[in-house]
């Protein structure tokens, strides 16, 4: 079984987000970047597979600009096999990603697309929902629990209601939760190994995809500064409070 894993490197989740003064997006100068962390759960899910002798090959994926070799090499310093990146410097949007990300899977013909459920940076939760379309292949998303059969998978999914259990045809494209896992750390033996291993930089106007943007930002604005809470002595004085101050009950 082969395994393809989409990977975006993306502003990491401790750095405090600061917008540009022009409100045309967020500052990345000499800003921390890492793997999208549901991206390390679809790294660690497909490395097990491979662990337990299941998978026979890992390929991760990344779009974007040069520097994301770094976040190819973390996965591969986490054990996949090969790396390939689509090298940008345009900001792609899902549509765009999910659009290469097929012609990826036209050329590698994995098994399965592990992707992470949603992006930190955008929070379009988009990408594997429209590959899975484009493909018309199967689809799992916010996967928590994964186990592989011979043509199928199943996949135990986390929903308003409790946990769903599904069983769908190979091949599929699964998106997956941070609950999926415990990404593991790279040893530094394996970090030393990742640099040997091969990755493949296509630019993307080779591809001859329309990667023309669909939507046009406005501007960014930082979230509004909570106001500081206020205690309350009891119920009846929270009741009134909700009632007759914010006026929400
Ligand atoms: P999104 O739909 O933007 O929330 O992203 C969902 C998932 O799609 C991410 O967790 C990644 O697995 C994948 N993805 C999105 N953008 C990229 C990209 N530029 N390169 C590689 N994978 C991506």
């Amino acid at each position: 079984m082969k395994l393809l894993v989409a990977v975006k490197r993306v502003i990491d989740y401790n750095v405090q987000i600061r917008v540009k003064s022009d409100q045309t997006g967020v500052d990345m100068d000499n800003v921390k970047m890492s793997m999208n962390p549901p991206d390390e759960n679809a790294v660690e899910e497909a490395i097990k597979l491979k662990d337990s002798g299941v998978a026979t090959e890992v390929v991760v994926v990344s779009i974007g600009h040069e520097k994301c070799q770094d976040t190819i090499r973390s996965a591969m310093a986490m054990g996949a096999d090969r790396g390939i990146l689509i090298k940008t410097e345009d900001l792609i949007e899902p549509l765009a990603v999910a659009k290469i990300l097929k012609a990826i899977v036209e050329k590698e013909q994995p098994d399965m697309v592990l992707l992470g459920k949603q992006a930190i940076d955008d929070d379009s939760n988009q990408t594997g929902q429209m590959l899975s379309a484009l493909l018309n292949w199967p689809q799992g998303c916010f996967i928590s629990k994964l186990g592989v059969n011979d043509k199928t998978i199943t996949i135990t999914r986390e929903i308003d209601e409790g946990l769903e259990h599904l069983e769908i045809q190979l091949p599929a494209v699964v998106t997956c939760d941070l609950r999926l896992n415990e990404p593991r750390f790279a040893s530094l033996p394996n970090i030393m190994k990742a640099k040997k291993k091969p990755l493949d930089v296509i630019a993307i106007e080779n591809l001859e995809i329309d990667i023309s943007p669909r939507v046009k930002f406005l501007k960014v604005e930082e979230a509004p500064v909570r106001k500081g809470g206020t205690m309350v002595a009891d119920v009846k004085e929270l009741i009134q409070k909700l009632k007759y101050e914010a006026k929400v009950i």
